[in-house]
């Protein structure tokens, strides 16, 4: 049997193999500490879980619209566009089954083969996957350290967008934790506009935020008649399981993306929207969940401030930490960041991905980094995890 040819071009979340190489670790009978995935071990609020099981019981079953629910897309029109700043209607709101359809229905609504595709690297894996596997031209972004995180390296940005007919744009980033100053916002609209460039803006992390307010890049002028946003419920409301978002895009665009939503998957589950609905009435459960994410970034970020040869600036969004582990690589005697983290894993239980899980690294990069994730484990752990971490790259 032979296979399709565009196969061998799609990717993958490469943060996957990570999870199995810690789980065969912790089968072998030993302990992990894991801040390898984004998931989130936190219960999902009880009014949504009453809201689902009274829905199938009330029969809710069956198919339903491929946009999605009226009444779900009612209620994420108004609370996305006040939370944003943005007039919108039912119309603009597309059901999905998770933040990441998003995705490559974006690609498969505005790429054409051999367009340009401009996307962050370190990033989401999944954009440049998409990109490859539907023909387009891969153009990766990337950022550079700050004193408090990381910034998109504009220069790049300005040389590259005149061969770009999309913009994949994710701000509250994953995996750097970092965003945009409004300047840099205002700079990367201003690109957009100049080139023509149709915009995704995947706002994931746009709710998980522990200081200060998030904006959107459709709101500025001239960017919502462009701009396709990737809205989920999965990390709000510590839903990832339920497969709940949005796309939030044009009328026209909306049209279609709801259009290949009958060719894919139908419709997303009826009862689950029903769920979405409560969590929007009432989303008093997502602020207690935020409290606890926000007391873990502290111990995770004061566990790695005790890890010899490590700086890591303390992030207001999203629940991920991408230290510079430079140093500590090379005091260790190690080749390379891979090797580091399977030593990590061996020797202390820690599990982690690096730079390598979120992109190739581009010409020039010299600087080492991983990515931890505090999503999904405990305050105990977090601290126990990092001690052993801490006492390991000591001993180096
Ligand atoms: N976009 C980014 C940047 C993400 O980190 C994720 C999930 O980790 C997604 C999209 C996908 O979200 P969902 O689980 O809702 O599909």
């Amino acid at each position: 049997m032979e296979l399709a040819e565009r196969l061998e071009r799609l990717g993958t979340e490469t943060a996957f193999a990570v999870s199995q190489a810690a789980a065969d670790w912790a089968d072998a009978g030993n302990r992990v500490y894991p801040f390898h995935l984004g998931d989130i071990d936190l219960a999902t609020p009880a009014n949504i879980v009453d809201a689902m099981n009274a829905a199938i019981a009330a029969g809710q079953t069956g198919y339903c619209p491929a946009a999605g629910i009226p009444a779900l897309r009612e209620a994420l029109a108004d609370d996305i566009g006040r939370g944003r700043g943005m007039q919108l209607t039912p119309g603009n709101i597309v059901v999905q089954s998770g933040g990441k359809p998003v995705i490559t229905k974006f690609i498969q609504c505005l790429m054409n083969p051999g367009d340009g595709v401009l996307y962050p690297n370190p990033g989401y894996p999944i954009y440049e996957s998409q990109i490859d596997y539907y023909g387009g031209r891969a153009l990766p972004y990337r950022y550079h350290e700050t004193e408090t995180g990381f910034a998109i390296d504009l220069d790049q940005l300005r040389e590259l967008a005149p061969s770009a007919r999309l913009l994949v744009y994710n701000n509250l980033q994953n995996p750097l934790g970092c965003e945009s100053t409004p300047e840099e916002m205002a700079e990367i609209a201003r690109l957009a506009i100049e080139h023509d460039l149709t915009v995704l803006s995947d706002e994931a992390y746009f709710e998980m935020r522990y200081s200060g307010t998030s904006t959107s890049i459709a709101s500025l002028p001239g960017l919502a008649e462009r701009t396709v946003i990737l809205y989920t419920f999965s990390k709000k409301f510590a839903m990832t399981g339920w497969r709940l978002g949005c796309a939030v895009a044009p009328v026209a665009i909306a049209e279609q993306i709801a259009k290949i939503n009958t060719n894919d998957e139908s419709c997303t589950t009826h009862f689950v929207q029903a769920a979405g609905v409560e969590a929007l009435r009432d989303p008093s459960g997502a602020a207690p969940l935020l409290a606890e994410l926000e007391r873990r970034r502290d111990a995770a970020v004061a566990g790695l401030s005790a890890v010899p040869g490590l700086s890591c600036p303390t992030p207001e969004a999203t629940f991920y930490l991408f230290p510079n582990v430079t140093e500590a690589v090379a005091g260790l005697g190690f080749d390379s960041v891979s090797d580091f983290a399977t030593a990590a894993l061996q020797q202390t239980g820690v599990s982690f991905c690096t730079r390598h899980h979120f992109g190739a690294a581009q010409p020039g990069e010299t600087e080492q980094y991983i990515r931890l994730a505090y999503s999904g484990i405990s305050i105990d752990d977090i601290d126990e995890g990092l001690g052993k971490l801490a006492a390991w790259v000591g001993a180096g």
